[in-house]
């Protein structure tokens, strides 16, 4: 869906030269023979791949990661056939033809996926590109040392890409599962033939060189996520969002607010209904916990109130006074007064969540001034 400025009721920027210099940060912050690559699955976070995969391969990042096989089929469109593409969830039965074609080059997460895999090898005979992943302590995907020890009839079919895991607690630095992971990661691979290793995304690149290994492969952090929640966030800021005012009103002390009555006014009270709901990504629950901001008065954090509808929400604005505000004023709520990681601890979730729920209502803008 594509919309003007004027018509929509949302504004969505997207700073691309944020992104690659949050590449450049990446980069910087381990060893230059350990290489960069970035995962761009959800359509890099909600932000829109097209647009932000090739700015990182022109910053540079020659190896990708998606999720769905769709996505990897786009990304190859996009960026060309140089690109690594790797699916991280592996391919289900009969999707590996996809694969090939495209020059998907699959996570194996699995016994069956490496079997598969390696049978279709076998048949073509050629060894097949792929990437095993271990399972060190998350639960979630990849072999253990079990499966580890029935895997060498499969190995000769298959050329070993990378070998790889992933932290769960890569976002504590004090959690104990951290060094587990680390250790348990060593000790698999070292089962395997040799082949460079992966472990850290965006959090795992700030717990140290111990994590870093020959690849990282951060996403939050490249989209301006804070990778360190308990310290100042080191990425760039990348998205901002505004939401336009409809209308405004004063109502009087009993007056309640929005679906279920969930707002009742206690004093006069100013509401402003923004054109923004939870059909564009904002969850139904945010009236009493998130704010926006008018950036003109950045000194007045303004409250969702009531349950946000489905193509609107209700802000009380009575801190601003009778401060003329035009149809189609827009308010911040993502943004440098409010940073994504703000609102998401506001909302009780994660800005990840924020961003991948990011609708297709509103208007996008990529800045990008350097290419
Ligand atoms: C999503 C994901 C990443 C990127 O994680 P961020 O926390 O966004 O940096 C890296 N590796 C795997 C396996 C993932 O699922």
């Amino acid at each position: 869906m594509s919309t003007t400025p004027e018509d929509a009721g949302g504004w969505l920027r997207i700073d691309l030269d944020a992104i690659a210099e949050n590449y450049r940060r990446i980069q910087s912050s381990v060893a230059r023979k350990t290489t960069v690559g970035a995962a761009v699955k959800a359509d890099a976070y909600g932000l829109g791949a097209a647009q932000v995969a090739p700015k990182l391969q022109r910053a540079g990042c020659a190896h990708f990661f998606v999720a769905a096989v769709s996505e990897g089929i786009g990304l190859r469109a996009a960026l060309g056939p140089d690109a690594n593409i790797f699916l991280l969830n592996g391919p289900f039965p009969g999707s590996e033809e996809t694969l090939v074609t495209h020059g998907i080059i699959p996570v194996l997460n699995s016994m069956t996926q490496i079997s598969r895999w390696a049978t279709l090898g076998q048949q073509n005979r050629r060894r097949m590109p792929s990437v095993i992943q271990l399972d060190s302590g998350m639960s979630r995907f990849g072999l253990n040392a079990h499966d580890l020890g029935s895997l060498g009839t499969f190995l000769p079919h298959l050329e070993l890409r990378l070998v790889m895991s992933h932290l769960a607690c890569a976002d504590e630095p004090g959690h104990d599962l951290n060094a587990a992971q680390q250790a348990t990661f060593r000790r698999l691979r070292a089962d395997l033939p040799p082949a460079p290793t992966s472990l850290a995304a965006s959090s795992g690149v700030f717990l140290g060189p111990d994590y870093h290994f020959d690849l990282v492969r951060p996403g939050y952090a490249l989209y301006g996520g804070n990778p360190t929640p308990d310290k100042p966030n080191p990425m760039q800021p990348v998205v901002s969002l505004h939401i336009r005012m409809v209308q405004d009103r004063w109502i009087n002390p009993g007056a309640s607010v929005g679906y279920g009555a969930r707002f009742i006014a206690q004093k006069a009270t100013r509401i402003a209904t923004l054109a923004s709901g939870y059909a564009d990504g904002l969850p139904r629950s945010a009236g009493g916990r998130a704010f926006a901001i008018l950036p003109e008065r950045p000194d007045c954090h303004l409250p969702f109130v009531g349950r946000v509808s489905m193509d609107c929400l209700a802000l009380d604005i009575t801190a601003l006074g009778d401060m003329p505000l035009p149809a189609g004023t827009p308010f911040e709520v993502i943004g440098h007064q409010m940073p994504l990681d703000s609102l998401a601890t506001e909302l009780d979730t994660i800005g990840y969540e924020l961003l991948t729920s990011l609708g297709d209502r509103y208007h996008r803008a990529y800045i990008e001034n350097s290419l």
